[in-house]
């Protein structure tokens, strides 16, 4: 009997890879590795409406145990992979059984990134089950302090103002998520959130977590109910690193997503690939999507270079943020109805690379479309017409 196709990690990538594999034909013996004890399932709600309860685990899977089950994909759960063998294509699971395989895919994804100290008052976000924590501690009048002025702090000082918490954010850098988003978006997030009465503070420098508080490095206290610690992802990278794979921050591949060992490949937030000549890797919804449906193809023969499109959204209070593409120093703005901002990333030759969306709602959401077209067309644009609100961004599509 051939050897399965394996997957290891069932999280978003891996498990869309899964079900891409099927939906392509392939009929072999297919295995869907996790260490969670659920169903692949999407992580996007866990800072919003899971903590809202707008949305359950099952409204955020993949897909349901009897759609599984009908595909004929075996989902082990809760049973991590704890070594690999690379030359003999096999690898053992944390109760100590080796499995073989003909094909791997390595979706192992990332863990929050921990602080040295966390005491019992200190919660992290990456998994349904730290959310389910999460949702628990959120009760109206809760002190919480956040810290970490990225995606993951924003989105909850958000959800966690909706619930009635009083809510502090602490940022060590000079604006929030300042890796990512450009200066003027930092700003309508500060001013958003200030708006809605938290409390940010930016170039903060935190000393220590106690029981009932915060201790800054400037000798502040700041007395507090509970902890929330957004301080960016640590890829999963242990399991390649110790089966000799090529790892830098992530598990490199080349622009097939094919790691440095035969017939493995890696998808998603632990896979870092080159783009532009950098090795990067892409943290969201967009690129776990893209790349294990790619990875998937890819382990079935067909050879596709990954050339996706990168992007991201994220929804604080009652604003969406939309990205498509690269963002680039070249930058055109427009205003949109709402007091929203559209910002165009272009090339040399005004082509567009990117482009930033920010607006009430999902008000962004069709242009931000329209400017994926643009990217892919290759149209090239101009400036002025760019910046013009009342010019539509379909007909700079039609030229
Ligand atoms: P994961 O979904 O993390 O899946 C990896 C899985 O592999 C995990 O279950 C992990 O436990 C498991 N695993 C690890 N090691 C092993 C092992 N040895 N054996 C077996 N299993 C293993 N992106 C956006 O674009 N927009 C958003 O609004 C957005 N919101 C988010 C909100 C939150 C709270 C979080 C945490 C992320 C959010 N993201 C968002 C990012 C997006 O969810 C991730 O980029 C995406 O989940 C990455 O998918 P992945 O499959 O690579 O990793
Ligand atoms: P993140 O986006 O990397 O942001 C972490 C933030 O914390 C950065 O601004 C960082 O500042 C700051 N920081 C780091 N150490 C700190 C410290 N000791 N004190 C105070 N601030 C500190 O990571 P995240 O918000 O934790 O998100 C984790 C993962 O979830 C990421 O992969 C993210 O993409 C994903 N996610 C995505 C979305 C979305 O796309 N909408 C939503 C939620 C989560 P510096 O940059 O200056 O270090």
């Amino acid at each position: 009997m051939n050897a399965p196709l394996i997957i290891v990690g069932a999280g978003h990538a891996g498990g869309r890879a899964a079900l891409t594999l099927r939906e392509e034909g392939y009929s072999g013996r297919l295995i869907l590795i996790g260490d969670e004890p659920h169903l692949p399932y999407e992580r996007p709600p866990l800072s919003k409406g899971l903590l809202q309860g707008t949305a359950d685990l099952a409204g955020y899977s993949l897909c349901d145990r009897e759609r599984l089950a009908a595909l004929n994909i075996e989902h082990i759960a809760a049973n991590p992979v704890t070594q690999l063998q690379p030359e003999q294509h096999r690898l053992q699971l944390a109760d100590g059984q080796w499995l073989p395989y003909a094909g791997l895919l390595l979706a192992t994804g990332g863990r929050a990134r921990r602080l040295p100290q966390s005491p019992a008052n200190v919660l992290y976000l990456r998994t349904h089950d730290e959310a389910l924590a999460l949702r628990d501690a959120l009760k109206p009048g809760t002190r919480v302090v956040v810290v970490g002025g990225g995606f993951i702090g924003l989105e909850v000082a958000a959800t966690a103002r909706g619930l009635g918490c009083e809510v502090t954010v602490l940022e060590a850098g000079p604006r929030l998520v300042g890796r990512v988003l450009p200066p003027v978006i930092s700003e309508a997030l500060l001013n958003l959130h200030r708006e809605h009465g938290v409390d940010v503070r930016l170039n903060v420098a935190l000393e220590s977590i106690q029981a009932d508080g915060v201790l800054l490095v400037d000798g502040q206290r700041l007395p507090c109910d509970r902890v929330v610690v957004g301080i960016g992802m640590q890829p999963n990278i242990e399991l390649a690193t110790a089966a000799g794979l090529d790892v830098g921050q992530g598990i490199r591949v080349d622009g097939f997503l094919r790691t440095s060992a035969a017939n493995i490949y890696a998808a998603g937030d632990v896979c870092e690939f080159r783009q532009d000549g950098l090795y990067q890797r892409q943290e969201t919804w967009r690129n776990a999507e893209a790349q294990g449906r790619h990875a998937a193809l890819n382990l079935l023969g067909r050879e596709l270079p990954f050339d996706a499109l990168p992007g991201f959204w994220s929804d604080q209070y009652d604003w969406g943020l939309l990205t498509v593409g690269v963002m680039t120093p070249a930058v055109v703005s427009r205003t949109l109805p709402g007091g929203g901002l559209l910002l165009f990333y272009l090339d040399a030759d005004q082509r567009l690379q990117g482009a930033c969306g920010w607006a009430p709602g999902n008000g962004a959401a069709k242009d931000i479309k329209l400017c994926e077209r643009l990217i892919t067309a290759r149209v090239v644009l101009n400036a002025a017409n760019l910046a013009d609100p009342e010019l539509s961004l379909k007909h700079l599509l039609r030229g």
